[in-house]
């Protein structure tokens, strides 16, 4: 019943945050870092390139030529290592728009690129990518329109900054909210605007809040959140679904089985992000 122009359609790729992780411990959840695709609408977007995007790319090796819109969050390397191993960039007649906001030290999304390919770090240089590549600097909350998707986006808290975004399309609305840290005394207001209403939110919970705040390695600052404020950010929102995502490399699938218990009796309709597995919304039909 779901052809691909009739459907909304979320992909995890990658769903590890900071390292990838490889390993007997990390296979039922996967080690690739972030990468997220959605199909909507006929339109492939993608969310973040790290390892995670490799892997798509391999799977979309018969679909050449294409066109997609890759969007970052920002540029730390578990979101954007992938990038260099992403074949189908490699091969003319494809064609990518990569939208990213400018950092705070003025580097756009495509000097970032430009960059992590450089000797004597990488040896192949961004230029020898032969699909045809358009780069575009976002705005903090501006709409971006792709036919009727409307991509919204905004700032969150984090080092160096990142920005999460939200995609609505036949009232389905997704929102992609990574990599983000908690304010101690009151909820994000940028993060609630993100997820209001929001049919899914995937949202960074890396740690768990005896992690966050332990007395010996705390993790106040690193600039990513825990379980329970994303379990109190879906209630606010009055989010339907609630995805867990970007998990620590120090929890193995055991851990987070038994995390994914404690989000579940906390907040029913939700699941620990897992490589390999798909959520499929269809519009409801008027
Ligand atoms: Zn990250
Ligand atoms: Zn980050």
């Amino acid at each position: 019943m779901s052809s691909i122009q009739n459907r909304f359609k979320i992909n995890f790729w990658g769903v590890r945050g900071s390292i990838p992780c490889p390993g007997a411990e990390t296979v039922r959840y996967g080690g690739n870092t972030p990468c997220i695709e959605m199909q909507v609408a006929g339109e492939r977007l993608i969310f973040d390139g790290g390892t995670g995007l490799r892997v798509l790319g391999q799977s979309l090796l018969s679909e050449m030529p294409l066109e997609a819109h890759i969007f970052f969050t920002h540029s730390h390397w578990d979101h954007i290592q992938g990038f260099p191993f992403f074949v189908p960039a490699f091969v003319k007649g494809n064609r990518f728009n990569i939208y990213g906001a400018v950092a705070p030290n003025g580097a756009t999304i495509k000097q970032r690129h430009h960059d992590q390919m450089l000797h004597p770090n990488f040896p192949v240089p961004l230029q020898i990518m032969q699909a045809n590549l358009q780069f575009y600097d976002i705005t903090p909350g501006e709409t971006l329109k792709i036919g009727e998707i409307a991509i919204e986006n905004a700032k969150l808290n984090h080092p160096g900054e990142a920005v999460g975004y939200r995609v609505s399309w036949q009232g389905i609305t997704v929102a992609y909210v990574t990599d983000t840290e908690h304010f101690p005394d009151r909820l994000d207001p940028n993060v609630l605007w993100l997820a209001r209403e929001a049919d899914l939110l995937i949202i960074d919970a890396a740690y768990t809040d005896e992690e966050y705040y332990s007395e010996k390695s705390s993790k106040v600052g690193w600039g990513h959140s825990t379980w329970q404020e994303a379990v109190k950010v879906a209630a606010a929102a009055q989010v339907k679904k609630l995805v867990i995502f970007h998990h620590d490399p120090l929890h193995n699938d055991d851990t987070l089985d038994r995390i994914g218990e404690e989000v579940s009796a906390a907040f029913p309709n939700s699941v620990m992000a897992r490589e390999g597995e798909s959520i499929e919304f269809l519009p409801q039909a008027s």
